[in-house]
């Protein structure tokens, strides 16, 4: 079987066998009773964003397109009220109470001037005052990253990611294909003709001998994320459909034709299986990520107010990042950027090409395929802020993670939807991982 994948995962001193028994008994079951909980089942998304580089009016009217709106009254309250505009004020709360207590102050420029700057306000200080805190706090947090944030937006909204799941949609064509190329023409860094006359093809091809490991990874970051929406979409399928329209039931499941049809060597030039072995590249990148932040992400609230379900879920998300940091064979972020001061702008490039791809999302004419492929691409760039964010390596150097939690730690922070999008996220690699263990077993 072509997707009988053997060996060494490239640029990861991992193999693939050792990755499936990982996922497969461990990690897919854990993330399988973590990911319904309340806390990452909704997740705030603006779908109604207008394509910022191109006009397409080819709007997706499949049914199986379609969003399906959650009920407000079904998002706990305690999502609802712990805004953004909440959080930010408890950090500002915390700062000012550091700076009078001298209590929990940790080296780190931004978090420096910040304290200073208000060492010179009374307490009375004004709203004005304190709105332009925000907005450079929020300034400050935004440089590290990789990804454009949407939530807090007009027309943003909460979806029920059990509602949506993801699955075949019936999007294709010029539109689909459209959004492929221009994410897989973002990795041409540098007026690099050579590249960019590969892509110049339609298909996507690179020969990855001829590029440095940065642009490899990216490849294979994208080309892992392509892998897992198509397995999905071939896993969940829509195997016979039901003939009244407004019913919107069908019989869905795994089709292995359609699998056979995209990743095999006879239909795609030989490339199928790399193709399939970059999802578990991008695994491990999302798997070591999580790793790095375990500290960061074992203080978390979990906050919905359903204080029973609260305690459940760090109960579980400490289970989980244990048998995470137990896992030897992470990806090493450290192998990446770390040629001098070329690396500086290299990284700063990359930055700004993974935003374009969050942005390029909003292009997606298929809601429920954009409702994904935001939440994947949020996911993703959470975890790239996560391995290549200088203030994550101040707080864990400092060893801030040892002391008492304090109610919000100024230095690094990750908001709600990026942790509902890095979890859920990877819970999509995870179960693609899993979902190829069953079309081996039926290939075979
Ligand atoms: P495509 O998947 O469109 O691929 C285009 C070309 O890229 C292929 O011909 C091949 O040369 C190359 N290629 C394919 N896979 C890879 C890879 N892994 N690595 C490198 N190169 C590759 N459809 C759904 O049914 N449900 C969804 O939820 C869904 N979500 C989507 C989300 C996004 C962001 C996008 C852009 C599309 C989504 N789609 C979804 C559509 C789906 O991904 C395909 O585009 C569509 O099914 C058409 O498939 P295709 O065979 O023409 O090849």
């Amino acid at each position: 079987c072509f997707c009988e994948l053997e060996g060494s995962i490239n640029d990861c001193s991992c193999d693939v066998d050792t990755v499936d028994h990982f996922n497969n008994m461990k990690i897919y079951p854990r993330l399988q009773s973590l990911l319904v909980k309340n806390f990452f089942r909704f997740y705030k998304v603006n779908l109604r964003q207008d394509c910022p580089f191109w006009h397409d009016d080819s709007r997706c009217s499949i049914r199986f397109c379609q969003v399906e709106n959650c009920e407000e009254k079904a998002i706990p309250q305690g999502i609802k009220d712990k805004g953004e505009h909440k959080e930010k004020s408890a950090s500002f709360k915390y700062t000012r109470e550091a700076q009078e207590t001298g209590d929990g102050a940790v080296g780190c420029s931004g978090v420096e001037d910040f304290e200073s700057a208000l060492g010179f306000l009374d307490t009375s200080i004004s709203d004005q005052a304190h709105k332009e805190f925000e907005l450079w706090a929020k300034h400050d947090e935004a440089e590290e990253d990789f990804c454009i944030l949407d939530d807090h937006e007009e027309g943003s909204q909460y979806v029920d990611l059990l509602l949506n799941p993801e699955r075949y949609t019936g999007y294709r064509g010029d539109s689909a294909h459209r959004i492929w190329k221009s994410i897989y023409l973002e990795n041409c860094f540098g007026g690099n003709n050579a590249t960019a006359n590969k892509f110049s093809n339609y298909v996507p091809h690179l020969d990855l001998r001829d590029v440095c490991l940065e642009q490899r990874a990216f490849y294979r970051i994208i080309s892992g994320l392509h892998s897992s929406i198509n397995i999905h979409l071939c896993s969940k399928y829509l195997l016979s459909e039901s003939k009244d329209f407004l019913d919107p039931q069908g019989v869905w499941g795994p089709n292995v034709k359609e699998f056979k049809r995209r990743f095999s060597p006879e239909t795609t030039s030989g490339e199928g299986p790399h193709w399939l072995r970059n999802l578990y590249f991008i695994y491990l990148v999302e798997l070591r990520a999580l790793a790095k932040a375990a500290p960061y992400l074992r203080r978390e609230e979990y906050y919905t107010g359903i204080a029973e379900e609260d305690d459940e879920v760090k109960l579980a998300i400490n289970d989980m990042l244990s048998v995470i940091e137990s896992f030897q064979s992470h990806f090493d972020e450290n192998a990446l950027f770390s040629s001098g001061i070329a690396s500086i702008k290299f990284k700063h490039d990359y930055k700004e090409k993974f935003r374009n791809i969050s942005r390029i999302m909003s292009c997606v004419g298929c809601d429920k395929c954009k409702l994904w492929g935001k939440l994947q691409t949020q996911g993703l760039g959470t975890a790239l802020k996560i391995l290549y964010s200088e203030k994550l390596n101040l707080a864990t150097e400092s060893g801030i993670w040892d002391k008492p939690h304090i109610e919000a730690d100024p230095i690094f922070r990750l908001s709600r939807s990026e942790i509902v999008a890095l979890f859920n996220a990877f819970g999509r690699l995870s179960n693609s991982i899993y979902e190829m263990e069953n079309f081996r077993r039926v290939l075979r």
